[in-house]
């Protein structure tokens, strides 16, 4: 890589701002926007933050038509004594590696991206919500521009980070959602694209989705691929279940995507000495349980809503209702936790976060 001074052009009007208050997810975006460039001959080079604004390609930019593309998602939080922390964010420059891997895409220098992040965090922080529970959402990504027709990876790419503030997941505190498991759609399959951050793989849940939507559920619980069997993830999240005091978690296996947020919560119960296992876990495995009264909580956990307790699941008409629909104790503990940590509420232990010094 090609370390190079970081350009800075400020925006020079504001953008008006709604009120905190009417924040959905991922409609405001912020004044500034950090922009670097890569070619085959010069690596990456050109970093700059730039106002945030349209971007131009090419029609025949490779991104798209064979979708060479990988993102990220993180958070940066303002804490009560108005620091500004980020969680765990080399894990996500980490995993973008891993992801542009497995689209033949160009590896980011990890360390250097992350203080260009600290730098954008910094000019826009008064973008950052004072509002508990309310965040702003980052969103590194990666695009294929070379305009060539070709079958065959991209020799130019540019990585972009921008900056949306967002509204809290649960308005009303957090509260369990009905789960449809799916059984005609596939998420992904072992050697595909599941691991890997890239918009295939969200574009093509989406049927699925509307189906499970239009029925009055939530999410869908996906299965593997290949014998529908196995439990692999819920909506964009992944997922935990507690059965008769153990906590156990789709283990990772080539088609699961590794959530940092799963990481997290197995080093918290590990740190509590309750016990949680990554293993392969049916869904006939999960149904028995419920039927013996042995499973007490299902929750999935992701960045966008730390942990969301699931209160009903439907499996081939069979419907159940977990801890009387309710938010389990765990769950509940588990969130209080990971956001206390996130915002600097709770001390933090683990390391996990990271100030950016104003
Ligand atoms: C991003 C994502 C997750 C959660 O990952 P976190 O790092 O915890 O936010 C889980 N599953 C899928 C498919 C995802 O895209």
């Amino acid at each position: 890589m090609s370390e190079q001074q970081l350009k800075v052009i400020k925006n020079t009007s504001r953008k008006l701002r709604v009120p905190e208050a009417q924040l959905a997810f991922g409609k405001e975006f912020t004044d500034h926007m950090f922009v670097m460039d890569y070619s085959t001959k010069m690596g990456w080079h050109h970093p700059r933050i730039t106002p945030y604004e349209s971007i131009t390609l090419d029609p025949a930019a490779m991104i798209f038509h064979y979708g060479q593309t990988v993102f990220e998602g993180l958070k940066a939080y303002r804490t009560e004594d108005d620091r500004i922390l980020l969680f765990r964010p080399e894990k996500n420059f980490q995993r973008m590696n891993r992801s542009s891997e497995r689209l033949s895409m160009p590896p980011l220098d990890e360390k250097l991206v992350l203080d260009y992040l600290m730098e954008l965090l910094r000019i826009d922080q008064d973008w950052i919500p004072v509002t508990e529970g309310y965040s702003l959402y980052i969103r590194p990504f990666i695009i294929a521009t070379e305009p060539n027709l070709s079958l065959a990876p991209s020799n130019t790419y540019q990585f972009y980070i921008i900056l949306s503030p967002v509204g809290s997941y649960y308005s009303e505190g957090i509260h369990p959602v009905k789960i449809f498991v799916e059984e005609e759609f596939t998420r992904a399959v072992r050697g595909g694209t599941g691991t890997a951050k890239t918009a295939g793989n969200y574009s093509a849940a989406y049927l699925a989705q509307k189906k499970a939507s239009a029925k009055g559920y939530s999410q869908v619980l996906w299965l593997d691929g290949v014998e529908k069997k196995y439990i692999e993830e819920v909506g964009s999240m992944n997922v935990f279940f507690k059965v008769d005091g153990e906590i156990v978690t789709p283990a990772l296996n080539g088609s699961i995507l590794e959530g940092i947020t799963r990481l997290s919560i197995i080093e918290l119960l590990k740190d509590w000495k309750i016990p949680v296992i990554e293993r392969r876990i049916s869904i006939e495995e999960i149904f028995e349980a419920y039927k013996a009264g042995k499973l007490e909580e299902v929750f999935g956990t992701g960045t966008a809503a730390v942990v969301s307790p699931v209160g009903e699941l439907t499996w081939n008409e069979q419907k159940i209702t977990i801890n009387n629909g309710q938010t389990g104790e765990l769950s509940q503990m588990l969130y209080e936790t990971l956001t206390g940590i996130q915002t600097g509420i709770q001390t933090d232990p683990f390391g996990w976060t990271v100030e950016v010094k104003k």
